[in-house]
């Protein structure tokens, strides 16, 4: 049997070393844009100073991977990623890929699809910004009121990408609605379904719509687990009980949205967002879900073997 392997800033590594992993976190994102004059950059040491004691924290709560969900944009920035890497032993894998219309530097909004295609593919085979660091997955985002023209062209750049290359394509969608455009551009270029991850799951209150999405074989992301949020948290845990009760226990994962280092504020701590740590799905989720009877295996389905099957390239 082929093995699936996750392709991380600091190389591809076997799915079968890792334990449990966290499908969408930050590790560094700028929320200015590509127009602030000091965009998406900062001296690498004040980020580890920063960031480095949440790693820490999180891998001795037994998180062996982390996708950075961090496209172009908002921050990516893949060298103090792959620097950042090399000081823990959690494995972290960054995303080609772009966020919203808004924040598009000029040459993404020049791009026609098969232009921006080939350079999620380049990004993924080769490596970003002219380093030998590759993208293990495509993020894009898509605006509010739904994908924009820019947008959907985003969307099906991104197909061709993960048919040349396996990747998934994981997209920041704000309800369910805005979800099921996404699946018919999705249908039309012919997509595996599979390989679509729907971030922000949990922020659609109509269940209905989790539901349908995963009978279509999607991967439903409840990413915004966060501890001091109990109103959001129980949400999260009734709708996780009810798809596992569905039989959708194959389609969840489950991550917190956290960290960030925020270059262009003080000491990289965002005024709107603080820093959040990476443990409160071992620390507080899963033990909320074993109280409710969940079994062990159900958990190592949903934190370990569902991002590899939704994230996992071949060799
Ligand atoms: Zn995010």
């Amino acid at each position: 049997m082929k093995h699936r392997y996750l392709r991380s800033v600091t190389g591809d590594v076997d799915s079968q070393s890792l334990g449990l992993i966290l499908p969408h976190e930050h590790i560094f994102t700028d929320l200015r844009g590509p127009r602030a004059s000091d965009y998406g950059q900062a001296d690498y040491h004040d980020v580890v100073k920063l960031i480095k004691p949440y790693l820490d924290a999180a891998h001795k709560a037994g998180v062996s991977a982390i996708f950075e969900c961090t496209p172009v944009g908002v921050g990516r920035n893949v060298t103090i990623l792959r620097n950042l890497a090399r000081e823990t032993p959690i494995k972290i894998i960054a995303p080609t890929g772009v966020y919203k219309e808004e924040y598009h530097p000029d040459k993404y909004l020049g791009f026609d699809e098969d232009e921006l295609a080939a350079v999620f593919i380049k990004e993924i085979v080769e490596g970003v910004d002219g380093t030998n660091v590759c993208a293990g997955f495509i993020k894009l985002a898509v605006s509010g009121d739904g994908p924009t023209d820019i947008e959907a062209r985003n969307l099906k750049a991104a197909v061709k990408a993960s048919m040349e290359t396996g990747a998934a394509i994981a997209v920041h969608t704000e309800s369910g609605a805005i979800a099921f455009q996404e699946i018919n551009i999705f249908e039309h270029a012919q997509l595996p379904l599979n390989r679509f991850v729907w971030v922000h799951a949990s922020i659609e209150p109509d269940f209905n719509y989790h539901v349908k999405a995963a009978e279509k074989g999607i991967y439903i992301e409840y990413d915004t687990i966060n501890r001091s949020n109990p109103i959001e948290l129980d949400i999260i845990l009734e709708n996780t009980l009810r798809m596992i009760g569905e039989g959708f226990a194959q389609n969840l994962l489950l991550s917190h949205d956290a960290g960030w280092y925020s270059p262009g504020d003080p000491g990289g701590v965002s005024l709107t967002y603080n820093v959040r740590g990476y443990s409160d799905l071992v620390e507080t989720f899963i033990p909320m879900l074993k109280a409710r009877g969940v079994e062990a295996e159900t958990v190592d389905l949903i934190t370990h073997q569902n991002p590899i099957r939704a994230f996992g390239l071949y060799k």
